[in-house]
C-alpha cells in the first residue's frame, strides 16, 4: 500500500527549501558585493586580440601574469597572428619567452598550435571547446578562459585561486578542479557568469589569499564561513 513518504511531505520538504533558498540568496549576495567592488574586472594578461589572449593563457601556467606580460610585449610586437608566429619559429619564440618558466616546451606549443590555426581555422581562434582543446598546450582551463574573455561565453576557468576560495567561502566544495568548475556553474546567478572568473580569481589573488587571508579588508567576510577566517 503507498502510503506515502512522510519525510517527502510539503511540512517536512519546508526546511530544506528555505535552507536552499537563504543559500541562494548568499550566493547572490556574495556575488553583489565582489560586483560592486569591480564592476567591470579585467583579465591582468596583456593581449591584442583574442590570439595573443591564447597564446598569453598558454604561457601564463605557472607563471604569474605580470612576468608573462613581459615577455609577450616583445614576442606580440612582431607576431601577433598565427601565421606570423608560425613563421617566427620555435627557436626565436623561445627566445623571446626565456624569462618564463616551461619556456622549451611552451614555445613548440605556441608555435604548434598557430599552424594548426592556420591549416585548420583559417587563423581564426575557434569558438568551439572541442576544436580548442584540440590545440597543442591548450587544456579545459585555457579553454573556459579564451571561450569567457575572447567570446563572452559564459564559462568558468578553475585556477589555484578560484579553487582555493570556493572550497574556502564555500561556494562550491571540490576535490578537483572540474568538480569545483561544475558546482560553481549550477549555483552562480547568470547575470554574474561573465565576470564570475574574474571576481573569483582577484578574490584570491589579493584578498582571500593562500597563507594569509586579509579578512579585515574583505567584502563578503560576514557571508564567509571558513573557519580560519580572522574576522
Ligand atoms: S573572510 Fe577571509 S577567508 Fe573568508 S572569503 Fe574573506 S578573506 Fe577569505
Amino acid at each position: 500500500m503507498a502510503r506515502g513518504n512522510p519525510a517527502a511531505s510539503p511540512a517536512r520538504r519546508r526546511p530544506a527549501g528555505a535552507a536552499r533558498d537563504a543559500e541562494s540568496a548568499r550566493v547572490e549576495e556574495i556575488f553583489a558585493r565582489l560586483a560592486a567592488a569591480n564592476p567591470e574586472p579585467k583579465s591582468e594578461l596583456e593581449y591584442a586580440n583574442p590570439f595573443t589572449l591564447l597564446v598569453a593563457v598558454v604561457l601564463s601556467a605557472q607563471a604569474t601574469d605580470a612576468g608573462v606580460n613581459k615577455a609577450t610585449k616583445g614576442l606580440f610586437a612582431i607576431a601577433d597572428t598565427p601565421a606570423k608566429m608560425a613563421a617566427l619559429g620555435e627557436a626565436a619564440v623561445a627566445e623571446k619567452i626565456r624569462t618564463i618558466g616551461l619556456y622549451r616546451t611552451k614555445a613548440k606549443n605556441v608555435v604548434a598550435l598557430s599552424k594548426r590555426l592556420a591549416e585548420f581555422h583559417g587563423g581564426e581562434v575557434p569558438r568551439d571547446r572541442d576544436a580548442l582543446e584540440a590545440l597543442p598546450g591548450v587544456g579545459r582551463k585555457t579553454a573556459n578562459v579564451v571561450l569567457n574573455v575572447a567570446f563572452g561565453e559564459h564559462t568558468l576557468a578553475v585556477d589555484t585561486h578560484v579553487f582555493r576560495v570556493a572550497n574556502r567561502i564555500p561556494l562550491a566544495k571540490g576535490e578537483t578542479p572540474r568538480e569545483v568548475e561544475d558546482g560553481l556553474v549550477k549555483i552562480i546567478p547568470a547575470r554574474f557568469m561573465r565576470h564570475a572568473h574574474h571576481w573569483l580569481i582577484l578574490h584570491g589573488r589579493y584578498v582571500c589569499k593562500a597563507r594569509a587571508p586579509d579578512c579585515a579588508r574583505c567584502v563578503i567576510s560576514d557571508l564567509c564561513r571558513y573557519p580560519d577566517k580572522t574576522v
